[in-house]
This record gives structure tokens, sequence and C-alpha cells, in this order.
């Protein structure tokens, strides 16, 4: 016991064991990045279970994002092995579905809510719109589901709105958020907030759920506590009501998610709420390079608003920072690629060990273009998620109608996917009706059924729309009464089938229609972890599909990729290499902050926590050039960048950078290392005789069979065009990444 009591203890320093050992009664840690805050959440954790006996149950932890949660839990698994598995250990969305699911039907959540998603809101809040007669083209509805989403975050329903509303606006929003609360309701839908706003209601209105969970947490802690907003900071609270050990951590220097109404705040109502808490400071950082810290304190301390923290690292003096400078975002993510084949080949490094940032997910195309042409595994994190694409939205949306056919949101989706003659004015005048008879399209549905006798008067269908409605209707309840039949594996084969799906797709002439089938087979293949009949597993199905945010489910831990990420999903991890694109005005900082000092401090911060990422090397890089989401601008160097001393980065770049302009020795760093592979690469070539000739055969993982029109020498490799028989048409691809196989002789 003694001894692994001190293996758990021996990775602390006095600092981070005096916050492990603090058993009982709330803690505060306010510390910068890198100091070992998480580390000190997990070690807690293993150290209560195995130390204090706390039953591994009883102990809750929440983060951020569920790539941090994925995170957590992988370090805690390697701490407690098996007991890791019985820890609540995720986000807050996550624990609240938990509860809701269980026992949010005190408060009239039904257990089989379905969870909607961005594109899902946004379709409400038009229909909402629509009834309650206000122009979508005066009022934006992303702007309208904002402020609506501003104030679940706050807890205040319509009449809270209504209650502070200062003008015309806010009537507005107080009319339509009334309509889409109702909309919800009748759809048995929450959104992303009421997720935690439903929760705060079954804590407050509901006090045996709420003892209930209050004696089952003995502890519960919060990550980047910095980001909680107030109702995430109201769950915590009073989950931790009786027992009042709380334990929170976070670095206001890394607060970004203002626009999401994270409240920094918390921090001080901590400090009041519980007013004898341990308050522990950390500040060694053990992440990053003394240069990379150096660059990333001198960016932050700019800042007008915040509490300076003592931070200091034994690490290295490391290698400088390289800004480097590219003339459009193209070159720039071919600057960043080569440079990550580059330490790939000479440095050691595995593309795992490498990150790109962008500050908005429209930067990721050019990335994401450059890795395609030279042959690079990526994986892209938080951009146009896989779960957004049109074909796996529409099939999960089938298999949430199947789930719950009151969802009206799945409903109007899929109704005539693929096209069945029920055209918009058709479902527009469906849900117009079910509205005047205040019941779910579903029901309605029902009511034109022949079985039901008498069609009401009031349908507004003539007979071969009637036909096609329920027509629809028997389609859903077919597949319905498959669900206690067949698995879940099947019951995507039997929805692809029966719906027409899949044949629709293929007679489509839709040049994506294998693309798209083979994310459906993807889909496919993620129900395998699903056993049981899909009565019983199409729920938590669903639900690990609505929570999941990016690709993490897709990719095999093993491979190797470079990971595209934006700036706000990668808080909490740490990479050896960080290439952070974009450095100019108008992108980091943003162009919405660049008139508000306030966001412009959030800009300032968003920035220091990508550069707090890196262990070892830091590489900043800009375009003169860049065309985002239309006509392409000429941005000035981000003011992020004067502020790093000249000493921590390599001058020449920082020179050219500071100009501006594109000058004609164009790039710095980048380019001289660039150049000296070059030269080594050239060697090298000389040596291999080239792989491939014009007309061999070839066969590619991915894109099939081809033929090789070219190859053709670049340093260090062979850059190989290749003819594909499939859709992939005409690619140029690098010998040492596309791993061609032969596939038979040129025929003469
Ligand atoms: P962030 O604010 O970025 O989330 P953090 O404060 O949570 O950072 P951690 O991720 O916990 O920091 O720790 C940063 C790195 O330093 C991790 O790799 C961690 O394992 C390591 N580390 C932390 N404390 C120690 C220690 N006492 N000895 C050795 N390594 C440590
Ligand atoms: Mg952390």
């Amino acid at each position: 016991m003694a001894e692994a009591r001190d293996a758990l203890l021996d990775g602390l320093n006095p600092a981070q064991r005096e916050a492990v050992e603090h058993v009982d009664g709330p803690l505060l840690i306010v510390a910068g990045p890198g100091s070992g805050k998480t580390r000190v959440i997990t070690h807690r954790i293993a150290y209560l279970v195995t130390h204090v006996g706390i039953g591994p149950g009883r102990i809750a932890a929440v983060t951020f994002t569920n790539r941090a949660a994925r995170e957590m839990r992988s370090r805690l698994q390697r701490l407690l092995g098996d007991r890791a598995r019985h820890l609540v250990a995720g986000t807050f969305h996550g624990l609240c579905v938990i509860i809701l699911r269980r026992d949010g039907e005190a408060i009239g959540v039904p257990p089989d809510f379905v969870i909607m998603d961005d594109e899902d809101q946004i379709s409400l809040i038009k229909r909402s719109m629509e009834i309650v007669e206000i122009d979508p083209k005066r009022f934006p509805p992303r702007a309208i589901l904002s402020a609506i989403s501003s104030a679940k975050s706050q807890l205040l329903g319509p009449e809270g709105v209504e209650a502070r509303a200062t003008g015309y606006y806010d009537e507005v929003v107080q009319r339509i958020y009334a309509q889409y609360q109702v909309l919800l309701a009748r759809t048995h839908g929450l959104d992303f907030d009421d997720l935690l706003a439903k929760t705060v209601s079954l804590m407050q209105q509901a006090p045996t759920v709420r003892e209930k969970y209050q004696e089952r947490f003995i502890h519960l802690m919060v990550d980047e506590f910095q980001d909680t907003n107030v109702a995430q900071y109201t769950i915590a609270r009073e989950l931790s009501g009786k027992y009042r050990n709380l334990a929170v951590v976070g670095d206001p220097d890394q607060s970004i998610y203002a626009w999401r109404n994270a409240d920094i705040r918390n921090i001080l109502s901590f400090q009041r709420d519980y007013p004898g808490a341990k308050v522990v400071n950390l500040s060694e950082n053990y992440r990053s390079t003394e240069t990379i810290l150096a660059a990333a304190q001198a960016v932050i301390s700019t800042n007008r608003q915040r509490l300076e923290l003592d931070l200091f690292t034994h690490n290295d003096r490391g290698k400088p920072i390289v800004i480097a400078e590219a003339f459009t975002e193209d070159e720039e993510a071919e600057m960043v690629v080569e440079e990550v084949q580059r330490l790939a080949r000479e440095d050691g490094y595995s593309l795992r060990d490498c990150v790109v940032t962008y500050r908005v997910n429209a930067q990721s195309r050019a990335l994401e273009e450059a890795c395609l042409r030279y042959g690079m595994p990526y994986k892209l994190i938080g951009g146009v998620r896989f779960y957004q694409r049109r074909e796996v939205k529409d099939l999960i949306a089938y298999m949430r109608l199947l789930q719950d056919p009151y969802d009206d949101v799945s409903l109007t989706r899929v109704i005539n996917v693929p096209a069945r003659g029920l055209g918009k004015r058709t479902v527009d005048d469906l849900i117009a009706w079910a509205g005047s008879l205040g019941l779910p399209a579903y029901s309605a549905l029902q009511l034109l059924a022949p079985e039901q006798g008498q069609e009401p008067s009031s349908s507004p269908f003539d007979a071969r729309q009637r036909r096609g409605l329920v027509g629809f209707l028997g389609l859903v309840n077919g597949l319905r009464e498959q669900l206690a039949e067949v698995d879940l594996t099947a019951l995507i084969d039997v929805v692809m089938e029966r719906t027409g799906y899949r044949a629709a797709l293929l007679e489509s002439g839709d040049v994506d229609a294998e693309d798209r089938l083979d994310n459906l087979r993807e889909l496919r293949g993620m129900t395998a972890d699903f056993d049981g009949p899909a009565a019983e597993s199409l729920a938590p199905f669903l639900e690990s599909a609505a929570l999941v945010s990016d690709q993490d489910a897709l990719t095999e831990d093993d491979q190797q990729y470079l990971t595209l990420i934006t700036l706000h999903q990668i808080k909490g991890l740490e990479f050896p290499v960080v290439f952070m694109t974009g450095f100019e005005e108008g992108v980091l900082p943003h162009v919405r902050s660049l008139d508000d000092p306030e966001q412009l401090e959030e800009e300032r911060r968003i920035a220091y926590v990508g550069m707090t990422r890196a262990e070892q090397r830091l590489y900043l890089l800009r375009s003169f050039r860049r065309r985002l989401a239309g006509a392409p601008q000429a941005n000035p160097p981000s003011r992020f960048l004067l502020d790093i001393p000249y000493e921590l980065v390599d001058t020449p770049a920082r020179e050219r950078v500071i100009a501006g302009g594109r000058s004609p020795a164009r790039l710095s760093a980048l380019d001289r290392e660039a150049a000296a592979a070059v030269a080594a690469g050239d060697r090298a070539a000389d040596l291999e005789p080239p792989p491939f000739k014009a007309g061999d055969k070839i066969t590619h993982a991915s894109f099939g069979k081809g033929i090789v029109v070219s190859c053709t020498a670049k340093p260090g490799d062979y850059e190989i065009t290749v003819a594909f028989a499939g859709d992939a048409g005409v690619k140029r691809l690098l010998h040492s990444f596309a791993k061609l196989e032969m596939a038979g002789q040129p025929t003469a």
C-alpha cells in the first residue's frame, strides 16, 4: 500500500501533492498552462480511490470538450486500470444526458428525448419565425439562436428575457424563443443548452432526485473551470451540495468561450460560495521549452484584464520559434506539410506528434487539400464533421424517427428523402395542419390513415397527397416493427433498402455517390459496438452520435496522421510540434474583434492557448493573401507576432513578417530549412532510382487502381502523377506517403 501511495505521489511536486492529498472540502487551483492542473485532477481521483477508499462510481470529473474528456479518461485508465470504468468522467453535457435520461421525467422531460444539433435548431428557429411571423431577412435566424442560447446559459426562460427586455430586438427574441420551446417540447427535443438548463431545473425542483445525486457524488471535479457558464456552475454546486467536495481547476488566461457565455466570474463566485476553500498555486510548467513559454507569456502579458500568475520552467531553452510568411493560404498549407515531412524525415518526429491549428473552420480547406495532394494522412477535428454530412444526417434522422416518431425535425428531414412526391408545399401544409391541431406531425399522419375512418374535414390534402403521406406513415411504422427483430447493423441495412435511400443514391448520378455510400458504410461499421436488438441499442447509439463532436470514433488509435484542429478544440491538449496558421489581422485576431478591446483580449487568450500547447517546436505562420469565404484579402501580420521578443525568433523571418508584403527572398527559416532539405533530398534522390515509370499500373489504398502518368524527382522524394480509374481522377502524390503498389507490368 505504502509503495503504491508513493508511486502515485512521486510524480508530483509539493504543491501538486498538497492538492492531491486534500481530501475533504472545496479546493481551488488557479494556475497557468502546463502546470499540472489536469494531472492533479487525475491523480487526486486515483488517490481517493486507492488510498481513501472512495468507490470510483461516487466520483465525477467533468471537462469541456469530448477530446479533453477522452484524454482524461485515458490518463485515469493508466492510473486505475479496470476500476476507471466506474468513474463518471466526461463533459457537462454528457453528464446531464445521463441524469436526464434516468430522472428527467420528474420535471416532465421524456426519457426518450432526442438531442437537437445545430442544424436542427436552425430549422426549428426558422419554423418558429414563420409561425410568429417574423421576417428572417430582417432578423437572421442564427443571431436569434445565439441570443436564445445565451439566455439559456444564463438560465433565463422566455419570461426572463421579457423581463430584461430593453428594446424591440429583445421582444422579437422573446417571441421566437417562446415558440421555439413549444416546438421543441412537441418533438421531444432538447438542444445543447437545454441539457444544462433542464438539469438545473431538475436539481432545483425535484428534491428527491437532487438528494439522490448529492448522495451519490462524494467528490466532484471540474477541469477548465474558467470556461464554465452559469448553468454549468450551478450544476456543479448542486451536485456537490451535500458533501461540498467540489474541486475546480482553471486558468483565466485560457478563458476562450465568452461567445458561449462562459463566465470567468465563476472563479470569483467560487471564492464567495466556498469561503474556506483550500487554495493551491502551481507555478512550474512541465510542458514547454523555455523559449515557447517566454513567447507565450509575452503575448498574453499585453492583456490588461488579467491576474498575473507565476509561471516558470526548468525545461531547456529549446529551438527558436519559427515565424514564416507565405504568399497564399495554399502555400502556407504546403509549407506546413513539407515541414512536417522534414521533421519526420530528419528529426524523428511522427505525424502524431504534430498538430496544425487554425482560428476558423474555413481555414481547414487549404490544409486538407495540401494533405491530400501530398498523400499525407490527416484527421480533421471540429470541422465539417462526419455527423454533419448530408447522407449521415439523413440516415441518423431516419433512426431518430424510429426511436421517436414524434420528432418533427427528423420527420420533415426525411419525409421526402428520397423523393416520394411529398414536396415542400405538402410538408409545410402537414406541419401547419398538425400545428393547428396542436399535434406532432406523426400523430396528424395517423388521422389520415384509412383505418381512422373519416378523415378530419380540416385536412388540407387532396387524394394523391393523402396517399403519399399515408404511404410514408406505413413505411415508418413498418420499420418500427423491425426494432425488436434485428440488431442495429441490420437495421441500417433495412432502412437503406426499404426507404429506397441506397437505390436513389446510386441512381442519382451524384458524383459523390460512392463517397456518400462509403460514409454510410462507415456509420454502419460504428454500430458494431452496440449489441442486442435495435429496440435496446438504438437510443445509446443515437446518444453517442449526438455527443461526439468530431471524428474520434473513426480512426484507430495506432494510426499515423496529422491532426488539424481549431484553436477552440485544442484546449487542454499538448503536442511536441505545433503549427499555428493565420497569424494575420482579421484572422487571429478575428475580424469581429478588431474594434472591441474586450474581444481583442479574448483573441489574445486564444493565441495563448494555442502557443502553450507546444512542447518542443512552435511555428507561427501567416499568409500575405488569403481567401476566406469570398474575395481574397491582403491582411497585415497579426499584432500578436509583434509582441514576441526578437531573441526568441529566427531573425530573418521576423524581419520579413514585420515588414509585411512579399519580399523577393520571401521566406525565412522554413525556407532555409527547406533549402537544406532540398540539398539533402537531391543527394538521396540521386541514389534511388525512380520507383515507377509512365504506364505502370498501380493500386492505392483509397483511390483504387490507376496508371502512372509521370514520375518526377522532388527534394528527397518522387512526385508521381496517376490517372485513377475511379472517381479520384488524376492525382499528384508523393511516393513516400502514397504507398502505391505495383499492380502489374505495363501492357505493350
Ligand atoms: P493546461 O492549462 O494547458 O490544461 P495543465 O495545467 O492541465 O495544462 P497538465 O496537462 O496537467 O497541465 O500537465 C502538463 C504536462 O506536464 C503533462 O504532460 C503532465 O504529465 C506533465 N506534468 C505535470 N506535473 C508534472 C510533474 N510534477 N512531473 C512531471 N511531469 C509533470
Ligand atoms: Mg489541463
